[in-house]
């Protein structure tokens, strides 16, 4: 069997897009899956469209996610280079290559003349086709329709030319799509396509192909956008007398109501990110911030991107990168587009903020937490984040999530707590303070019980009494178990916090 290799080919237009990154994201774990390669190649023939520093980007966004590729412009390669600019003279060769066997023509026709054209065919209505094609290529000014006197004069007087595909009325192209099954076109479709423009810069069409081939990829896997280019790419690996890759289109990411592609402008509108990595605009200043900008867990936001469009056939959705290359197949991508989710993508960093180590996330906030109080120990660290990870959607959130804890509540949820206050909770709060002060149950268990135990003796319900308690500790009737933080505060803490009822009451 031939060696699995694939490639992401992104053009330098800007910042990765999260439909890029899964473009990479799949094309890297076929490959790895298949113990084969996964390259990085540059498309930059486009130069108008070429925006400075997107290579950097994309670079960045990559190596966060951890797809690395095996060949490309920074590790290097057998196919060196891999910037389509710094091959362009190659492709040339190629292009001339095709004029020989016949298969490609020169065409003088300028973009005026062309456009004339189009006005003139679509004024005189005759139903012929306004594309450059086998039925209208006779009446233009090419290779095929000018004898070889006056090909060979245009050249010496360096009038400009495009070399284009030579398509004919037999060419229908038909391919299995590993994602989309059997694909057709009718030759009727298919124009004859630029394949080398007139200044000497191959299309993408052409550059892609003899890129592909060189660099022997085995699989090509790319966006839905691109659909309709294949056929002509299939006509040239036939025109070379090439074997062709395979093919798989991915669906699209659609909006959030599926209708229609998703777009920059959507995250603008609803507030979330398209990009992976922050994107600086050199020539603008302007900045676009990414996934990791806005605090997602690297792992949370591949898992993310891997399930917008592929699933392994079972309800599981945690997958790390190791289990991602393990379960991945192309033959489970979904042909129908993707809806985007940034809910989703969110519940996936909370999955993945309960997984990781105490330590890593006692790190990640205790200089925030020790800017406020300075004296706080390790121990209590280290319980603050087991009460508050599950608490918090951003790694970033956590610090300030419990911050009553170790500084002076800010705000007191005093309206609920004058409600509550009665005759019976006043007794009951002085019996807890005496409790705290002589118990030695320093179990979030034992206090639990013994807690229930006091309610009931005393004909309250927790519905009385719990929110008062919550209210003195922290403020608030919500956060973690009230056990675990009368034991985080530490009684004395809390012993004093429960002494406030009258300051609460005349606030
Ligand atoms: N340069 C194209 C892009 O920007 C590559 C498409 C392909 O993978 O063939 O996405």
């Amino acid at each position: 069997m031939t060696r699995v290799r694939t490639r992401f080919a992104p053009s330098p237009t800007g910042p990765l897009h999260i439909g890029g990154v899964r473009t990479a994201l799949y094309s890297y774990l076929f490959a790895k899956k298949h113990g084969g390669d996964f390259l990085l190649r540059i498309e930059d023939t486009d130069t108008a469209r070429t925006v400075a520093g997107s290579e950097d980007v994309i670079n960045e966004s990559l190596n966060w996610c951890g797809i690395i590729p095996d060949e490309g412009i920074l590790q290097g390669g057998p196919h060196a280079p891999y910037r389509q600019s710094e091959r362009k003279e190659m492709y040339r060769q190629y292009a001339e290559q095709l004029v020989q066997l016949g298969k490609a023509y020169l065409a003088f026709d300028s973009e005026d003349d062309i456009k004339v054209w189009r006005e003139k065919s679509a004024s005189e209505n005759k139903g012929i086709s306004d594309a450059y094609n086998y039925t209208t290529r006779s009446q233009m000014r090419n290779s095929l329709t000018l004898s070889a006197e006056e090909v060979s004069k245009l050249l010496a007087d360096k009038v400009a030319y495009v070399v284009r595909l030579k398509v004919d009325s037999q060419d229908h192209v038909s391919f299995q799509d590993i994602i989309r099954d059997e694909v057709k076109f009718k030759s009727s479709q298919l124009d004859d396509r630029v394949l080398l423009k007139s200044d000497g810069m191959p299309t993408y069409h052409l550059a892609n192909v003899v890129d592909d081939h060189l660099m022997e990829i085995s699989h090509v896997i790319r966006g839905e956008e691109w659909l309709a280019s294949t056929p002509h790419h299939i006509l040239l690996y036939k025109a070379f007398g090439w074997n062709q890759p395979q093919f798989a289109h991915l669906p699209l990411f659609l909006k959030p109501d599926g209708k229609g592609k998703l777009s920059k402008r959507d995250g603008d509108r609803l507030g979330f990110p398209v990009f992976c990595t922050q994107f600086v605009n050199p020539d603008t200043g302007d900045v676009t911030e990414g996934f990791r900008e806005k605090g997602f867990e690297r792992d949370a936001f591949v898992n993310f991107i891997a399930m917008l469009g592929w699933n392994d056939g079972t309800e599981r959705e945690l997958f790390d990168m190791d289990a991602l290359i393990e379960n991945f197949s192309l033959e489970r991508v979904h042909k129908a587009g993707a809806k985007f989710n940034f809910e989703k993508a969110i519940w996936f960093n909370q999955q993945y903020l309960r997984n990781l180590p105490t330590k890593e996330l006692v790190n990640s906030c205790s200089d925030e937490i020790r800017k406020v109080n300075a004296s706080v120990s390790e121990d209590f660290l280290q319980h603050y984040v087991e009460l508050y990870r599950d608490r918090v959607d951003f790694r970033y959130r956590l610090a300030s999530a419990g911050k009553y804890i170790y500084s002076d509540i800010k705000e007191f949820d005093t309206d609920t707590f004058k409600k509550k206050w009665t005759p019976e909770a006043k007794k009951f709060i002085s019996d807890y303070i005496d409790l705290l002060n002589n118990t030695t149950l320093d179990s979030a268990e034992e206090l639990e019980i013994e807690t229930k135990k006091r309610i009931e003796q005393n004909q309250m319900s927790m519905g009385n009494i719990l929110p008062v308690l919550r209210i003195l500790l922290t403020g608030t009737t919500k956060g973690p178990s009230l056990y675990e933080t009368i034991l985080l505060l530490g009684k004395e803490k809390s012993v004093e916090r429960m002494c406030r009822a009258d300051y609460l009451l005349n606030s």
